[in-house]
């Protein structure tokens, strides 16, 4: 999550961005990332902006970490799932788990051939669709 906020960042300071409203995620079901995680993640951060103010040290101001939460402040997250699709190596077929009970094992083995390892063709990214600012 860090590295997708920190692109976000990147970006918007490249645009002139300065409240960015929607983000949408394509996160994969063998990405490695629980969406479960990242919408918490994000629950945090939005909702998250004035923590800085009562900092006692007074090191937070002007902090990256603050410049992120106001960046963020309220914003809405979109995450999208795309179903895993692998090609076998072996034999050439492509499978999913869409395909129903043949691929749904987690090992991914080609319900044709056996053969594991598959190439996957989507399924494993883990990436910014859009995002939205101001
Ligand atoms: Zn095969």
């Amino acid at each position: 999550m860090d590295q997708i906020l920190r692109a976000i960042r990147e970006s918007a300071a490249a645009e002139g961005v300065t409240r960015v409203k929607t983000v949408a995620l394509v996160v994969g079901r063998r990405s490695g990332a629980l969406p479960d995680a990242l919408r918490f993640a994000f629950e945090v951060l939005t909702a998250g902006g004035e923590a800085g103010d009562g900092d006692a040290d007074g090191s937070g101001d002007g902090s990256a970490a603050d410049e992120t939460a106001r960046l963020f402040r309220g914003a809405r997250l979109i995450i999208e799932e795309p179903p895993v699709r692998a090609r076998c190596r072996r034999c050439g077929l492509e499978y999913g788990e869409d395909d129903g009970d043949a691929a749904t094992n987690w090992a991914f083995l080609c319900p044709r051939c056996g053969a594991g390892a598959p190439e996957f063709i989507s399924g494993r990214e883990l990436r910014v669709e859009f995002y939205e600012g101001e």
